[in-house]
């Protein structure tokens, strides 16, 4: 199994630096694993020019999987969009095609205290957001900004496509089908189709799926109402599936709920089930190089990957296992640090995760 490695910017070399020894030490133990390391990002933008060069591009595209860290800080935050760190980010999801992305939020009940919702609001909370990764308004065209005639007279206006094909809701509505199957048969599928064409159409493929599921019980929501209910009552929910956008900021609600960002990771596949893989949150500028970034997020992407990539569903829960066990250690990095538990750095907090393997 080839994996290809982009650390990236901020934190990334050093979460990343965690999530390889734990892959390592499974290795060790007969996991059959290499890594290859390319630039992407900031890092490749300073190398190259290009924040996703063609030699990352290349090993990307002939490795099983792809685990990443993190991309973007200040330094590049003046260049032109298509310079961005973040550009090369949307560039290899999309030249992937890894439209599912898998983002699971998971309150582990020693972090109860973490969350800004009250504990029995959040306690034991589990669900699995099923966001469409490569269409929808952030791929859409046209798009643009340019000079038009308006009811303020002559002036800059801006705009970008909503746009879903049948084909693209029904590969992303079988993998949240799917994945309903696998956990508690509950799915809500998100939309704003009181308002918007493309997501009627969403809605209504949708719901033609669900013949094909009798197994699961499929519910709708308006993306408005259920921002409102998973602070209201996230447990209400398992499986939630949606569009690229409404995804993107449901699965932060999502995260955070859980109180930890540095805990949540998150798996993007093909149809094949060839994944990028790397942790919700960014590079963190404010505490990188200080190695006290949370590198478990990280470390849970790498059993995301071993799972569902890699059919290595016995090593995934092994790495999850690891996890639980030093939470319930009292080990704490200071985004989930409280008092009464132990303060540790990232390279401890990887340390503490081989030792429990
Ligand atoms: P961020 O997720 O990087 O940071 C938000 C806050 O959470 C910060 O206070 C940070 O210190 C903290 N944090 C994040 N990860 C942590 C961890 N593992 N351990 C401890 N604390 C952690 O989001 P931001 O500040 O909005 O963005 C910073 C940069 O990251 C920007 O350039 C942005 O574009 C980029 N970004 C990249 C990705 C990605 O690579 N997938 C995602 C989001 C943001």
């Amino acid at each position: 199994m080839k994996v290809c490695v982009l650390a990236g910017d901020g934190i990334g070399p050093e979460i990343t630096a965690e999530a390889l020894r734990v892959l390592e030490a499974l290795r060790s133990d007969g996991l059959k694993i290499e890594f290859e390391h390319a630039l992407l990002g900031g890092g490749a933008v300073d190398a190259t020019g290009d924040p996703y060069p063609e030699a990352t591009s290349k090993l990307a595209r002939e490795a099983d999987a792809i685990l990443l860290g993190a991309v973007g800080g200040p330094k590049w935050d003046t260049l032109p969009r298509e310079q961005r760190p973040e550009r090369g980010l949307l560039r290899i999801r999309a030249e992937l095609g890894v439209f599912a992305n898998l983002r699971p939020a998971i309150l582990y009940p020693e972090l109860a205290n973490a969350s800004s919702l009250k504990p029995e609001i959040v306690s034991g909370l589990d669900i699995l957001i099923v966001r469409e990764l490569t269409g929808d308004i952030y791929f859409g065209q046209p798009r643009g900004i340019e000079v038009r005639d308006t009811p303020w007279g002559e002036q800059r206006v801006g705009w970008n496509t909503m746009i879903y094909a049948e084909e693209e809701i029904r590969r992303i509505g079988r993998v949240a089908f799917e994945a309903a199957r696998k956990r508690s048969k509950r799915l809500c599928s998100v939309d704003k189709m009181n308002v918007l064409e493309c997501t009627q159409l969403w809605r209504e493929v949708i719901t033609d799926m669900a013949k094909d599921y009798p197994d699961v019980e499929l519910s709708h929501m308006l993306v408005d109402n259920a921002a409102m209910q998973l602070v209201k009552a996230p447990k209400q929910f398992d499986v939630v599936v949606t569009g690229n956008m409404f995804g993107d900021i449901l699965s932060d609600e999502a995260s955070m709920l859980t109180g930890s960002i540095g805990m949540l990771p998150s798996a993007s596949l093909d149809a094949n089930n060839k994944g990028l893989y790397e942790p919700s949150h960014g590079s963190a500028p404010d505490i990188a190089g200080k190695g006290v970034a949370n590198p478990l997020a990280t470390i849970l992407s790498a059993a995301m990957m071993l799972r569902y990539s890699f059919g290595d569903e016995a090593s995934a829960v092994r790495i999850e296992n690891a996890v639980r066990k030093v939470l319930a250690q009292g080990y704490r990095t200071g985004d989930i640090f409280e008092p009464g538990t132990t303060r540790v750095g990232t390279k401890q907090m990887g340390d503490a995760v081989l030792a429990a393997l």
